[in-house]
């Protein structure tokens, strides 16, 4: 049996009609550049989000990079984020010319220890980046607590974590701005690359829609220098088709996550954790596996599919060799690149393929 990591023909070949009619839209009016549809998304995802407003943009690394812009973030400032995560986030900090200055995670959630986040604080510290890493979201309270306290920005990375939930409350509606990203393997997926900011602060969302145009208030004024940086209208309108299905993937997932949780009995495996009170979306399904290499193997030999997010802890890129951070520096966010694999839990993953996966599992020692 062959499993691959991510079945993406599951979530898309059902909806061929009704994209084929909306491609069809798009032929009629050809309005490729912020058409009709980009707007209509913008509204939903930002319904979606509990949130006001939402830009659409080019992209969850664009995204990122917008919304430091947009937060003022320039030179020589410092930006607290974590070490463990898709390299986007930290490489948007050092795009704008600021300092990514890491803080260790919690080995239960993969995500930022809030605990340390206040001794790394500086006078030049401006904002931080918390990671919603996999499709759990990072414990907020204490981070707004500490970002309160000290007058820095929020800018949630919720490109895993659309339609995640923490007390409540959806992922990107808490910080000053949220970052979504459309790539095809999250959540919801487009056919290319595609991102959005959400956003609650009208001046905020006001900066991060300029920007995206050159910074352009009106066409060929230029108030700020900003990138070209725009949703298509046709993902836009793909995107609108594949919203309508979100929660029902999500949910899929749920069902995937939860038959392995209680499948999976090995000591030498751990599942993921799953705080109370949250809702985690599964983006990623991922262990913690002692002798990782050897079970690489054996999935790799029965065709399964799986990946390791991520094997190099961001301190340790040959690109941040100038931050001057050493190994052994964020030891629990090296201990998870060591240890973590992802395996495939994405809507329509069978009850066949699920058990042929939790058997490997489950004899490997
Ligand atoms: C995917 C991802 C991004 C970047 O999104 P792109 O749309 O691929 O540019 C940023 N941060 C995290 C955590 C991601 O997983």
């Amino acid at each position: 049996m062959r499993i691959p990591l991510l079945d993406l023909h599951c979530q898309n070949d059902p909806l061929k009609e009704r994209i084929d009619i909306v491609l069809e839209k798009l032929f009629e009016h050809q309005k490729f550049i912020l058409g009709p549809e980009v707007g209509e998304l913008e509204k939903k995802i930002a319904e979606y989000c509990n949130s006001v407003y939402a830009i659409g943009v080019a992209s969850g690394s664009d995204a990122l990079f917008l919304s430091l812009l947009a937060c003022g973030i320039r030179a020589g400032d410092e930006v607290i984020t974590t070490p463990f995560t898709f390299f986007a986030t930290a490489g948007a900090i050092e795009r704008v010319g600021a300092i990514p200055v890491f803080v260790d995670i919690d080995p239960r959630t993969f995500n930022i220890n809030h605990d340390e986040i206040e001794r790394s604080i500086s006078e030049s510290t401006k904002a931080i980046i918390p990671v919603h890493l996999f499709g759990l979201m990072c414990d907020m309270d204490p981070i707004m607590m500490v970002a309160q306290k000290y007058n820095l920005f929020v800018i949630e990375d919720a490109a895993q974590s659309i339609g995640s939930l923490y007390k409540g409350k959806k992922a990107c509606s808490i910080g000053d701005l949220g970052c979504v990203s459309f790539f095809p393997s999250k959540n919801l997926g487009c056919f290319g690359d595609g991102g959005m900011v959400v956003a609650n602060n009208k001046e905020l969302a006001d900066k991060v829609r300029i920007l995206r145009t050159h910074g352009a208030v009106d066409r060929y004024f230029h108030k700020e220098v900003g990138i070209n940086s725009r949703l298509d209208t046709l993902q836009a309108a793909i995107l609108g088709v594949k919203l309508d299905f979100l929660e029902k993937w999500h949910e899929t997932r749920i069902e995937n996550a939860n038959y392995y949780n209680a499948s999976i009995k090995n000591p030498m495996i751990t599942t993921p954790f799953l705080p109370e009170g949250y809702r985690h979306i599964y983006n990623q399904y991922t262990l913690r596996v002692k002798n990782r290499e050897k079970l690489v193997n054996i999935l790799n030999k029965e065709g399964i599919g799986n990946c390791i997010y991520y094997p190099l802890s961001l301190h340790l890129q040959p690109c941040f060799h100038e931050l001057e951070y050493q190994e052994g520096d964020f030891p629990i966010s090296e201990q998870a690149s060591k240890e973590c694999l992802s395996i495939p839990v994405f809507p329509g993953l069978t009850i066949e393929q699920k058990n042929y996966i939790i058997d490997i599992l489950n004899n490997f020692s």
